[in-house]
């Protein structure tokens, strides 16, 4: 989907809501991801503290990002990588293909990478007759299912388990018992140990790039980063431009505040920090590294008001935290970055003409702001950007004309409360409590119910006070 309107947004969201499965995998994961981060963070002893040092950090790279950019790709060239610039997600997945035909290579082993959701880039190996395989187990349900992500961290969180079952017993071609869980995870290890031997090129992204030495850091819990990017060959990392951590010590404040929001975990199982191909002596290892830095979209962020977006360590916490997000589920959001992130970010980076939905994706009840281990002012830029659409003349000519006679109604007092009077007159056969009795095809609030006017106004009250 290369759009979000207003009627697809609320045709996927309905389609969504009306789903018992889904809400209940959506209601689950997302309870444990919120319950486990709580516990996580009450661990830290001045947990403020840290994401205020988390939030200057980011802002004091962002105003600086060109030179931390020039000395990562300096000190990532001196290791023996070799940087690549994109600048859109077109130009990331042409070098990246390029690399793979140099190689000769059929088959590609990948983890879960947000950035390469972004470019599509397994449909752009396909169409260039390479295969890609995931080897997240997450990914490799929704690849397998032919799906795009649900959720930044937890891909597959929409799929039951019937669902999981379903899928591999398709892959191994008999029946697999969807109550034994070890079973499919053994089946799903079997079938990608498999392809980590035979792939000539493993394709990775980056929780964040750390410019001091020219690494990029993997932050994973099932171990496959690692067999990634170091069985078969030859290693390619797309990497966001706006992931840089100045130095190791920036570094370890990101890592530690990251998997405590995301999964709730002191730190992820494996963390993997990659510097460079194998040395001589290196008994295994990739003998090329190739670091793709993409823009596709955030420099145009830089120096806006937006610029505090790219802040973002994609930790997944404003999902969990979300109530819209908590009922529409991602694939309401028509891009891989769903949930009040993607609401933001999805149209500064894709257009907000073409996701014009996604900024009213939102009740702005400010639990993504709370959640933030950043404290990214999401509520902020939703509201921005519903006035960039008011600005850009984008809403439809009805919409624009019941806000223009609205705003006028508001600005004049007296036909204000002409008209408010008036409309408690005529409403009175309608009330039933505090509420309007009107048939749903006519409620202008949609599925909720419309409150009828109060007896008496305020003004009228405050008039009797005074
Ligand atoms: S906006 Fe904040 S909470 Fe949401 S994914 Fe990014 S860092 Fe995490």
């Amino acid at each position: 989907m290369t759009e979000v309107t207003f009627k697809q947004f609320r045709s996927a969201a309905a389609g969504a809501i009306a789903d018992p499965r889904l809400q209940s995998a959506i209601d689950g994961a997302t309870l444990k991801f919120r319950t486990e981060r709580h516990h996580a963070l009450t661990e830290l002893p001045d947990v403020d503290a840290m994401r205020d040092q988390l939030k200057a950090i980011r802002a004091a790279t962002l105003s600086r990002l060109a030179d931390h950019l020039e000395t990562f790709e300096r000190q990532a060239t001196a290791t023996g990588a070799k940087v690549h610039w994109a600048r859109d997600a077109a130009e990331a997945n042409q070098i990246a293909i390029d690399i793979a035909r140099q190689h000769g290579v059929e088959l590609i082993v990948k983890t879960k990478s947000m950035a390469t959701e972004e470019t599509h880039l397994n449909h752009a190996l396909i169409d260039a007759g390479i295969t890609p395989v995931e080897t997240d187990l997450g990914e490799w349900i929704i690849q397998l299912a032919g799906e795009p992500p649900s959720h930044i961290v937890g891909p597959a969180l929409h799929k039951t388990r019937q669902q999981v079952a379903e899928l591999f017993s398709k892959e191994v071609g008999r029946e697999l018992d969807p109550d034994d869980i070890p079973g499919l995870t053994a089946e799903a290890r079997r079938l990608l140990r498999e392809k980590f031997l035979a792939a000539g090129l493993g394709i990775t992204g980056a929780n964040l790039a750390v410019a001091e030495t020219g690494s990029i850091v993997l932050v994973t819990n099932e171990g496959n980063g690692r067999l990634v990017t170091s069985a078969p060959p030859v290693q390619i990392a797309l990497v966001g431009i706006e992931k840089i951590a100045p130095t190791w010590d920036d570094a370890a404040v990101w890592l530690q505040l990251l998997a405590r929001s995301s999964t709730g975990q002191p730190l992820s199982i494996y963390t993997t920090a990659i510097t460079g191909p194998a040395k001589a002596d290196d008994p295994d290892g990739p003998r090329e590294v190739h670091i793709i830095l993409m823009d596709n979209g955030r420099s145009n962020q830089i120096g806006t008001g937006y610029e505090e977006v790219l802040e973002c360590i994609r930790c997944g916490a404003c999902l969990n935290a979300c109530p819209v997000y908590q009922e529409v589920g991602g694939h309401s959001y028509g891009n891989p970055y769903s949930g009040p992130i993607g609401a933001v970010l999805v149209p500064l980076l894709f257009g907000l003409k073409e996701y014009e939905a996604l900024p009213h994706a939102s009740s702005l009840c400010t639990a993504c702001l709370d959640a933030c281990p950043v404290r990214i002012n999401l509520p902020r830029m939703l509201l921005d950007l519903r006035r960039d659409e008011v600005q850009g003349r984008m809403l439809s000519p009805v919409e624009r004309f019941i806000e223009q006679a609205a705003a006028y109604v508001l600005g004049h007092y007296r036909l204000y409360r002409l008209l408010t009077g008036t409309a408690r007159i005529f409403q009175r056969p309608l009330v039933r409590g505090r509420f309007l009795r009107v048939p749903r095809r006519v409620n202008p609030a949609g599925e909720r119910d419309l409150p009828s006017l109060a007896k008496r106004s305020f003004h009228d009250l405050w008039d009797e006070i005074r």
